[in-house]
């Protein structure tokens, strides 16, 4: 293949309009996306003289742009070696077959004359064997008299998306369930993007914030969304990467709301909170244990040097998060909570923020692990899933002059522990 070669575009609808003609073969119709120095296939000789545009779905943008500009011709191949040949041929670049040879293992090339001839041929009946070790179906030649080569063709698979994962990832029983995200901000919309990645069917977001200018360095969201409201922008993001996922979208303050939010814990199977602040946390930490909902808890404290990650289950050996702060209280650690608030107490002001974009990311996305994580081993019993701990400290720019547990002196640590029993005293774990 040389660099000047067109790279061509095979729609799904193209292919089963091959696939499914009763010709040997027809003309196409390329379109060139020149800016991308790209061909589409757009059109197809399906019978004598009828030519039939490919569908090719709204989403794929660049795929649907450009002016039809080049015929190219489709020939179905009789059972031989002209795919094993491409297959040699494009492991050896520069390396091409003469004109005549090529004519003969594919009788119906047109002469290009003193063009560049474009061809796409179909070998339906390819052995499997070939298939494995990387021949195709589907095959491109540049067909010049001097030389034919291979031509880049990519074909859409059958299977695109989440879908790949089928059999290696249980995405089918993470499609059941259902995660709700508490706070749309940085780290929250990194969980919410990871928990659709993962394949969680369902994920409802809660936030009743608008999605402003300071928001966009931290944020999975860009510039189209200045203005919107979090959980809908989110909604709409998380609709264009990941179309099977279901997103609900909540426009409520986990603590204001309190109401409207029980029902939404007992409905999902676990609650993932990036909300900051003392009482978004607290809220959290009651509603789930009295749902009896897993609920796992994320955040950065000391302006962004570490990251914590607690995972709260409702069972009499781990309390809650006022449990699990009482206990690290009298180790004389830090009080994270109280560290997310400039003024304490009051759950109003938060400190500035200046952790950097991807290690809050990073924070998220390692809370949607362990959500997912906890979900897999107790509903699925994988047991492959299992976490070293219900309470992670991550290193992010750790200055290891905090208390211990939050004492790390390195980037990228990550330190395990437990969290305490309920104490008796918990008016949280006390009604149990
Ligand atoms: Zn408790």
């Amino acid at each position: 293949m040389s660099l000047n070669d067109p790279f061509i575009m095979m729609p799904g609808d193209a292919v089963a309009k091959i696939a499914g003609s009763a010709l040997s073969g027809g003309s196409l119709v390329l379109r060139l996306a020149s800016a991308d120095d790209l061909y589409v296939v757009r059109a197809v000789e399906t019978a004598k003289d009828t030519r039939l545009p490919v569908e090719v779905p709204r989403e794929y943008a660049a795929l649907r742009s450009g002016d039809p500009s080049r015929a190219a011709q489709w020939i179905r191949v009789a059972p031989n070696d002209a795919h094993v040949h491409h297959l040699l041929l494009s492991r050896r670049p520069g390396t091409a077959i003469e004109f005549k040879d090529f004519k003969e293992l594919v009788p119906g090339v047109s002469d290009p004359g003193r063009n560049l001839g474009v061809v796409v041929t179909h070998d339906p009946e390819l052995p499997p064997e070939l298939l494995e070790v990387g021949a195709s179906k589907f095959a491109g030649w540049a067909v010049r008299r001097s030389g034919v080569q291979p031509l880049h063709i990519a074909i859409e698979p059958e299977t695109v998306g989440l879908n790949q994962l089928a059999g290696r990832w249980p995405i089918e029983q993470l499609a059941t369930n259902s995660v709700m995200v508490v706070g749309c901000g940085s780290i929250g919309s990194s969980a919410a993007e990871a928990l659709a990645g993962y394949g969680v069917g369902r994920v409802e977001l809660v936030d009743p914030d608008r999605f402003l200018w300071h928001n966009m360095l931290r944020h999975t969201l860009g510039a189209e969304s200045v203005g919107r409201h979090k959980v809908a922008a989110m909604k709409d993001h998380l609709a264009q990467h990941w179309p099977q996922q279901t997103v609900v979208p909540h426009r409520l303050d986990v603590v204001a709301d309190a109401h409207y939010i029980r029902p939404i814990v007992d409905r999902v199977d676990l609650v993932l909170c990036a909300a900051d602040g003392i009482a978004p946390r607290r809220v959290v930490s009651h509603l789930s244990r009295r749902a009896r909902k897993p609920a796992i808890l994320a955040c950065v404290l000391d302006n962004g040097s570490i990251g914590e990650v607690i995972r709260l289950r409702p069972t009499p050996r781990f309390g809650c998060l006022l449990c699990l702060r009482q206990h690290l209280g009298n180790q004389k650690a830090m009080d994270a909570e109280a560290d997310q608030e400039l003024d304490y107490g009051t759950g109003n002001v938060h400190q500035p923020m200046t952790a950097v974009p991807p290690d809050l990311r990073y924070v998220g996305t390692f809370a949607a692990k362990l959500a997912v994580a906890t979900l897999l081993e107790s509903l699925h019993g994988d047991h492959t899933q299992q976490i070293p701990g219900e309470h992670a400290i991550i290193g992010l720019r750790p200055a290891g002059d905090l208390a211990a547990p939050f004492d790390l002196g390195q980037a990228g640590d990550v330190r395990w522990a437990s969290i305490p029993e309920p104490s008796a005293s918990c008016a949280t774990c006390s009604a149990e």
